[in-house]
């Protein structure tokens, strides 16, 4: 066996990734087999992980168990979904009852009620309904705009991902070289989608008033409305510079233009009523799916009477077989009155400040420039001295370091969302201090790895990338 001493970031990589391999020879098999039954061997093109797929045998709690039996504190938490920790006693008893009772009527259930009460509750958005993701909570969210209003236009914001459908695979996922000029981006849509639909979208930096205000002066009275994540997941985690949300709430207003938050991410995740909630600026439409389900597919739209009464009085036929399905209710019902309780999200916030605190200690004493964000059941640590406001400044971060971090991460017990710098740990009610500690532990193995390299430029990952 040769020895490889690393003398650079990318030799560190190649190490780490060859002990990833060396870790998982079941996983790889199936993988090498699942490429003939399954496109690219790939349930969806988001579970691929660099080197190769890993492949999961069983959840417990915050941890979770690969086919090759290795044990992982899981901070994954299934892209921000696991809030509840895996195979949650509550969950599992509501969908069980559930499960012997019959599963799919298409007719409402007793649950969806209280689901519905509940998210009236935390959102203060009076109606309510459900349908199966998040990119079928954001594709309902756009639809209610245009039907409420009569206009055609959306604005976006560059590099937000809102799922897959057709008007808002725009600018998504890019590097540098594809986004065109800061002040009038280019609006390219993802694979399958015509340059025509792409054209039905504006792109704005987050945390940019100006350019928001430009657009709308660009189009008097064309734009339906703005669909944004409040906190700009999947970029890290980038916030609302002091007064961003409640200017967009200000400046859709007063162009009659309708404002939908995707909290697909942070909805119940950053606090009970989720970012709306948590920065107390009130949209038209919240957007919610994944920690909603407790790990069942789920996803839901609420909104203003003004809004909803599109679908009461059928301008907008809001359908699908599976809305509000049986299961997804009895689970969510569990999730939102049994599990998040206000104690959770205590205990939550407490965990993931002694992590983000932790790590940033530990990186300051390595001389590494870093920061980051925690709140509720989201911890995100970045390793860069200069905090993003928007998505071209979050792409100069080193991609390198990140891919590195996810590595020596997993290859130590810790299993984080595999697209290194752009995602954010998701906290589980069951994670301990223990859980919390081997992650700083591991932590302080990446950079102590990396103290000794002159540069920590990459020739494997080009600045300005995304991967
Ligand atoms: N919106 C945001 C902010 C997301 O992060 C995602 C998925 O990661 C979606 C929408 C789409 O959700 P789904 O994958 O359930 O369709």
């Amino acid at each position: 066996m040769t020895i490889i001493t690393p003398t650079s970031i990318d030799d560190l990589v190649r190490v780490e990734e060859q002990r990833f391999i060396d870790r998982m020879p079941r996983s790889a098999k199936m993988a090498e087999r699942a490429v003939g039954s399954m496109a690219g061997g790939l349930t969806s093109s988001w579970a691929n992980t660099r080197p190769i797929p890993v492949w999961v045998e069983r959840g417990e709690g915050g941890h979770l168990w690969d086919v090759d039996g290795n044990e992982y504190v899981d901070y994954h938490g299934g892209y921000g979904v696991n809030v509840v920790g895996h195979a949650n006693p509550h969950v599992v008893a509501a969908v069980q009852r559930r499960v012997a009772q019959g599963t799919h009527f298409a007719q409402p259930t007793e649950d969806a009620m209280i689901v519905a009460e509940e998210l009236v509750r935390r959102f203060d958005l009076p109606l309510w309904r459900f349908n199966n993701s998040g990119t079928e909570a954001t594709m309902d969210a756009i639809h209610l705009m245009r039907a409420v209003t009569g206009r055609d236009l959306i604005i976006k914001v560059e590099g937000t991902y809102h799922g897959h459908h057709d008007s808002v695979v725009v600018s998504i996922f890019r590097n540098l070289d594809d986004l065109g000029p800061a002040d009038e981006p280019w609006r390219i849509p993802g694979g399958g989608v015509p340059q025509s639909v792409a054209e039905l979208v504006r792109i704005v930096p987050y945390n940019d008033l100006a350019a928001l205000e430009r657009v709308f002066e660009q189009h008097p009275g064309q734009i339906a409305g703005m669909i944004i994540e409040p906190m700009m997941m999947n970029a890290g985690i980038i916030t609302p510079i002091a007064g961003y949300l409640e200017g967009i709430r200000e400046i859709t207003r007063r162009h009659g233009a309708l404002l939908a938050f995707d909290e697909v991410k942070t909805g119940l995740v950053v606090h009970p009523g989720g970012a709306t909630k948590l920065f107390g600026v009130q949209p038209d439409i919240v957007c919610l799916a994944k920690a909603l389900g407790g790990g069942i597919p789920c996803g839901a739209v609420g909104g203003t009477l003004e809004v909803m009464s599109a679908i009461v009085d059928g301008r907008y036929d809001q359908v699908g077989t599976f809305n509000g399905n049986p299961l997804t209710m009895a689970a969510a019902r569990a999730v939102l009155t049994e599990v998040l309780t206000d104690d959770a999200y205590t205990r939550a916030n407490e965990l993931g400040v002694y992590i983000l605190d932790t790590a940033l200690a530990i990186l300051a004493d390595h001389g590494q420039p870093a920061y980051g964000f925690s709140k509720g059941f989201k911890v995100s640590v970045v390793f860069d001295g200069h905090r993003a406001t928007n998505y071209r400044e979050f792409l100069a971060i080193n991609t390198a370091v990140s891919h590195l971090h996810f590595l020596t991460q997993f290859n130590r017990g810790v299993f984080l969302p595999p697209w290194g710098k752009s995602e954010s740990l998701t906290l589980a009610v069951s994670h301990t201090k223990a859980d919390a500690d081997l992650y700083l532990a591991n932590l302080a193995t990446v950079v102590e790895q990396l103290m000794p390299l002159q540069s920590r430029a990459s020739e494997m990952f080009a600045v300005g990338s995304l991967t």
